[in-house]
């Protein structure tokens, strides 16, 4: 297998927008784009951009039902439309059809570029769109690109793919798509559904009783949850149970609006906590899968301060080039900010200082992330065969 990294991007990703007050704004991703490039992220020799293609119809009911991709295509002359679109969190806009497509269409070429062993680890940060439903938009996603890529997978043959989303929201759609179905294990870690949208993923959630028992694992994670506590948790569950499963490939949804200043949530992780979550997914990816990793993006509202510097952590990772926390952000990707008249402060540097260091979990201690950990291993670390008292599983 090439040791390769492809990077999917086209400037045509930001075409998905859902108008200027609304959270998901594209500008997230231009200002990423542009800080990696400025960074000299982009210029790894390993690391190739590719521009995507629009899923075709026969792609997009891999998951959705013909009705709604009707009616997502219908909708801008047709705003009373349903299946979820023409709300306040799914908009009509103009084009929408097309541009989601062109993000699913990313997905499936990281995808692709994985499976044929052109690259090893592929990244769509315009992708993970973990909400969408087979019959509706929710929670700002029109298709849902990561289930896409992942029945494109199945189709070719998979036997064992594992999904793992740590964007601070349930991912709900993903794990719909996949609850009666044992070839694909999905989990999910987020901010507690009691506080949050959508309001699914709690622990008891695992999968189909009749069919597939053990293919979802939840991790609901107490508000305020910061850096070692979100750190703990996942490697109390996450490695555990996705070493068990044995995937033959590895798919991440990497939300970063678990980060403490987004404006939808309430976890508190800084830039240097997700930057160690991306490394722990690189490290699970090589341990598990044999490198073979498709990471997309997801949520993420903090524009300017966090998604940028996060995702280009990311990116980073991905083609095995890491940045230095301390590295100074340049002047010229500041004064591009303040230029568009973003009302956010710019950052400096590619850390916030923020402590990554964490303690193992044991079964002794009760802090409320503690509990959190004890109630996703008990309900679903037996169907894995591992004990949820045993820290060593
Ligand atoms: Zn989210
Ligand atoms: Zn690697």
């Amino acid at each position: 297998m090439s040791d390769s990294v492809t990077v999917v991007w086209d400037d045509a990703l930001l075409g998905y927008t859902m108008g200027g007050d609304h959270p998901l704004h594209p500008i997230r991703l231009d200002l990423t784009m542009r800080l990696a490039d400025a960074l000299g992220v982009l210029a790894s020799d390993r690391l190739q951009v590719l521009r995507p293609t629009p899923a075709d119809a026969a792609t997009l009911q891999l998951v959705h039902d013909p009705a709604y991709l009707e009616a997502v295509r219908r909708a801008p002359e047709h705003p009373d439309v349903g299946h979820g679109l023409g709300t306040a969190d799914n908009p009509i806009f103009a084009g929408m059809y097309d541009a989601a497509a062109l993000i699913t269409g990313g997905s499936v070429l990281a995808a692709e570029q994985v499976h044929s062993g052109r690259a090893q680890h592929a990244v769509n940060i315009s992708g993970g769109l973990h909400h969408a439903m087979a019959d509706r938009a929710s929670g700002f996603c029109v298709f849902n690109d990561a289930a896409i890529a992942i029945r494109w997978l199945l189709d070719r043959g998979y036997e064992r793919i594992a999904y793992v989303d740590i964007d601070v929201h349930h991912g709900d759609g993903v794990q719909a798509a996949f609850y009666e179905d044992p070839r694909v294990l999905t989990v999910s870690i987020h901010q507690t559904p009691l506080t949050l949208f959508p309001g699914t993923g709690f622990p008891e959630e695992t999968g189909d009783p009749d069919e597939a028992l053990g293919s979802a694992v939840n991790l609901a994670l107490p508000n305020g949850t910061d850096d070692s506590g979100w750190l703990r948790a996942f490697h109390a569950v996450v490695p555990s149970v996705v070493r068990a499963f044995a995937p033959q490939i590895l798919v991440t949804q990497c939300g970063c609006d678990a980060h403490h200043e987004d404006p939808l949530a309430d976890l508190a992780l800084t830039v240097d906590g997700q930057r160690a979550s991306y490394r722990a997914l690189h490290d699970l990816a090589h341990e598990v899968s044999d490198g073979r990793w498709i990471a997309l993006g997801g949520g993420g509202y903090g524009l300017v301060r966090c998604v940028p510097r996060a995702w280009t952590h990311l990116i980073a990772e991905v083609s095995g080039s890491r940045l230095e926390p301390a590295t100074e952000i340049p002047e010229s990707w500041r004064e591009d900010v303040v230029r568009r008249g973003l009302r956010a402060r710019p950052p400096t540097h590619m850390t916030e200082g923020g402590y990554t260091g964490f303690a193992r979990w044991d079964p002794f201690t009760e802090s409320r992330v503690d509990r959190a950990i004890s109630r996703t291993r008990t309900a679903a670390f037996p169907y894995f065969g591992l004990d949820p008292d045993d820290p060593r599983d």
